[in-house]
């Protein structure tokens, strides 16, 4: 089942979300929920605060060629455990921020831990694209977004166009 997303400013989206204890069949859905969310925005990583759920839980799939097979990855208590001197320059959106882009400097290799939905301890090395996504989703975790790297005037730019966005579509 697809979920409405938040789009900022909000503040559950500016929490530090809670880690998981317990996987449940809630959770099993909420993480489903999520990658269908995400596949129909398109987008290729969501967050669950960004669905409302201030829980410690990422879904993405950065498989971006055209009919290759997708590679849905759903992480609990996902977490950077290291992370490359070298970094990378992407120019970044958001799901909850629609429409809007920057470019944002974040370490270009990353090892990255999490627990999978069967409870399975994971790790796995990203680079590129997969890299930059998995660090802007851990970052929503921490109740920070992509905007937050780039100068205040911009940010304050893009913000006061959410909040116009957000009246039109409350008006709508
Ligand atoms: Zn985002």
């Amino acid at each position: 089942m697809k979920r409405p997303i938040i789009i900022h400013p909000d503040p559950r989206l500016k929490k530090v979300c809670t880690p998981v204890d317990d996987l449940s069949d809630d959770l099993r859905t909420l993480a489903d929920d999520m990658l269908e969310t995400m596949y129909d925005a398109p987008g290729i990583g969501l967050a669950a605060p960004q669905v409302g759920i201030l829980q410690r839980l990422i879904v993405l799939d950065c498989v971006k060629e055209e009919g290759a097979a997708p590679r849905p990855l759903v992480m609990f208590n996902p977490e950077v455990v290291a992370s490359s001197d070298e970094t990378n320059t992407y120019e970044e959106g958001c799901l909850s921020i629609p429409d809007q882009y920057g470019d944002v400097t974040r370490p270009k290799v990353v090892d990255v831990a999490w627990m999978d939905a069967d409870g399975k301890l994971q790790s796995e090395t990203f680079d590129g694209l997969w890299a930059t996504c998995v660090q802007h989703e851990i970052d929503h975790l921490n109740g920070k977004l992509f905007i937050d790297y780039l100068k205040p005037l911009r940010r304050q730019i893009i913000t006061r166009k959410m909040v116009k966005l957000k009246r039109e579509q409350a008006r709508a």
